[in-house]
């Protein structure tokens, strides 16, 4: 689910050149559903904290920004939101930002 408004999407896409591109990308992908509650507010792990990043998990509910992957859980590929459950494998094709 998208979270900007259009003037924030201009605003971010100001301080970050290209980064609405990003957001937008996340938002049409196809995100599988949690296996452990069903959810389809699931989300791609992404890892490191730097502008550009909090700017696209600031937009995109599809995009959850951690840290580190300090802890076994964070190394899976999906967040369920509603859950807060990790899963799928990291092995397959890695979409990176
Ligand atoms: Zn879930």
């Amino acid at each position: 689910m998208l979270r900007y408004s259009e003037k924030q999407l201009q605003r971010v896409e100001a301080n970050y050149a290209g980064v609405r591109e990003s957001i937008e990308r996340y938002e049409a992908m196809d995100i599988p559903a949690c296996p452990s509650c069903s959810s389809d507010d699931t989300a791609l792990i992404q890892v490191g904290l730097i502008g550009r990043t909090m700017a696209i998990a600031g937009g995109t509910t599809k995009f959850k920004l951690i840290p580190n992957r300090s802890k076994p859980k964070w190394n899976k590929m999906y967040f369920c939101r509603a859950c807060e459950e990790t899963f799928g494998s990291r092995e397959e094709n890695m979409p990176s930002d």
